[in-house]
């Protein structure tokens, strides 16, 4: 049997049983392992690491541990200068595209919002998720953490809050969001894009004082569900806005 000492980092422990928090654990396993199997062993999904060390030298996830390693390990957030370090992803995604799993419809619901493409299955295959979203490179939201640990995920993102407006303060910080919103752009029921239509065309959908007000119309391509600028669009601006400052449409 061979031992190395791992440590995690900020809110890597947050995996952790209480008692291996910030502290040193020693491991015992059999050679050859490759590192990311003892870090999902010891319940932390390889999804929510950004930078592995060993013995000071950084590694991928595919890298073997050996025994009398010392492994210490990063989440995406380490507020530690990484330039000279390797991270686990080459690069971000670059029009972050996402699947949130079933339990996760009101955060969908708000990246449809913002204007990013967000499946939303509700029912599928945990096998089926982590395929689709390597296959279409769609960063996974879920809050099963057992979900992120398929190998084939390359972009996943563990969602500790409860509250979907947590949820989506949260992924908006994390992957640094802001700057790539597209409000009102897309259906927030089934994901479709919306497109300007003439009123005239759909007056007798309209609600009466829709019809005689000066509000632009959009109707989603997929559902035909049709949009305008009531109240709630009032509401969703300022959220947009506590969520990322000033933006216009
Ligand atoms: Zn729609």
């Amino acid at each position: 049997m061979a031992e190395a000492n791992f440590r995690f980092y900020e809110e890597l422990n947050d995996f952790l049983p209480v008692k291996r928090r910030k502290r040193d654990i020693s491991v015992s396993f059999s050679t050859p392992v490759p590192v990311r199997h003892l870090i999902e062993t010891l319940g932390v999904p390889h999804t929510e690491v950004e930078i592995i060390l060993l013995n000071g030298e950084s590694v991928g996830l595919d890298h073997p541990v050996s025994d009398g390693d010392r492994v210490s390990v990063y989440p995406v957030f380490e507020s530690l200068d990484v330039t000279p370090l390797l991270r686990l992803r080459s690069a971000p995604l670059r029009r972050p595209r996402f699947l949130a799993d079933a339990h996760l419809g009101r955060l969908a619901g708000y990246l449809r919002m913002l204007g990013f493409d967000t499946l939303c299955p509700m029912l599928m295959l945990d096998s089926e998720l982590a395929a689709l979203s390597a296959r279409e490179h769609r960063i996974l939201l879920t809050r099963d953490r057992a979900l992120l640990m398929h190998r084939v995920i390359t972009h996943g993102c563990y969602v500790r809050q409860p509250s979907p407006r947590e949820q989506i303060r949260y992924l908006m910080q994390r992957l640094d969001l802001c700057g790539l919103i597209r409000p009102f752009s897309r259906c927030i029921t089934c994901n479709g894009m919306l497109e300007h239509i003439a009123k005239e065309t759909v007056v007798d959908r309209l609600p009466e004082r829709v019809r005689k007000n000066r509000s632009e119309i959009r109707r989603c391509t997929g559902c035909r569900h049709l949009y305008w600028k009531g109240s709630h669009y009032e509401r969703m601006c300022l959220f947009i806005g506590s969520l990322c400052g000033d933006w216009s449409e």
